[in-house]
């Protein structure tokens, strides 16, 4: 399956995509984990884009396009994939439909994971994550089982993204319902979109995703 999560920042598409990685052998393609990563290692693109992705603001479509095209050909997308946090733009679809019709691969979902907008920053700056296996957690709604251990690989540092705070969140909401929202009817239309309940509590929603995609 090929499927997208599409929902604003801190709505659970990495939660869900880590778990469907790993129950379903579908490959996360997270954008914003490409992205620090190559911040991290300080390549071209990551100096382009951490000033970016500190303000909020979303990095340059050709840059993203390129990104995810190198990486959609790998061998391993064969067997599936979740895209977690791209497309953003109409742009970004576009480019999107135009590589996968060039693959011969088709879209088959994509799931919107509606949340209440308030639910949001309380997710956000709660966030954080190991700093070894990048699995995901929240101070109030997702401790591991033993305090300050990972439960997925008993690493005991854990990382909070810099562009996590209060302050930020709200230009990051704003390019959401700017640029990423006109998506929702760009996919309703291609019939594609089913919805989800994100305010329900994480094992809920995944329930509710497996049953979209069983259900295709
Ligand atoms: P996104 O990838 O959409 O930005 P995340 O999956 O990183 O969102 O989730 C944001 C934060 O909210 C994380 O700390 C995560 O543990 C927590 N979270 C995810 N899904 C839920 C949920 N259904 N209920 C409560 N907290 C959640
Ligand atoms: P979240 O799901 O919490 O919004 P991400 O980890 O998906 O965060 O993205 C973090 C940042 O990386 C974004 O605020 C943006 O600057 C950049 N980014 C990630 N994906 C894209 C994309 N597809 N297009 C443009 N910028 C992106
Ligand atoms: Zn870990």
């Amino acid at each position: 399956m090929k499927i997208i999560l599409l929902g604003p920042p801190g709505a659970g598409k990495g939660t869900q995509a880590q778990r469907l990685q790993q129950e379903r052998g579908m490959v996360q393609l997270s954008t914003g984990d490409m992205l620090r990563a190559a911040v991290a290692s300080g390549s071209d693109l990551g100096v382009k884009a951490k000033a970016i992705m500190e303000r909020g603001d979303l990095v340059p479509d050709a840059l993203m396009v390129g990104l995810i095209e190198q990486r959609i050909a790998q061998p391993d997308c064969a067997k599936g994939f979740i895209l977690d946090g791209f497309p953003r733009t109409t742009a970004q679809a576009e480019a999107l439909d135009r590589m996968l019709a060039a693959m011969g691969v088709k879209l088959d979902r994509v799931i919107e994971m509606e949340v209440d907008e308030a639910a949001l920053t309380e997710r956000i700056v709660g966030r954080f994550s190991c700093a070894k296996c990048g699995a995901g957690y929240h101070d109030k709604f997702k401790q591991p089982a033993k305090r300050g251990v990972c439960d997925s690989c008993g690493h005991t540092e854990f990382s909070r993204r810099k562009d996590d705070n209060a302050e930020t969140v709200k230009t990051r909401m704003a390019a959401y319902r700017a640029q990423t929202e006109p998506l929702l009817p760009y996919y309703r239309a291609k019939g594609v979109l089913r919805g989800v309940d994100g305010m329900a509590e994480m094992g809920e929603v995944y329930r509710q995703i497996v049953r979209i995609l069983d259900g295709t």
